[in-house]
């Protein structure tokens, strides 16, 4: 039996990400914190494209200030 549990991560917004983008090294505006610890930076752009699995594998994210990010 499988049960999939979807847990929206808890997003919170910070004035400024100092990271870059871990896909492009452009200005980060997402940071995505995994359960399993560790995390990753995403530029608008790559926020965006990857919008589903932040929302899926995240259990905290980050959202610079300013940057209309929207999950699915
Ligand atoms: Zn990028």
């Amino acid at each position: 039996m499988t049960q999939i549990v979807v847990s929206e991560p808890t997003v919170t917004v910070a004035a400024e990400l100092p990271e870059r983008c871990d896909r492009c090294g452009a200005a980060g505006k997402v940071r995505a914190f995994l359960p399993g610890g560790g995390d990753l930076t995403f530029c608008g752009h790559h926020a965006n494209r990857y919008a589903e699995t932040i929302r899926t594998c995240a259990d905290r994210v980050v959202v610079e200030s300013g940057f209309g990010w929207r999950a699915p």
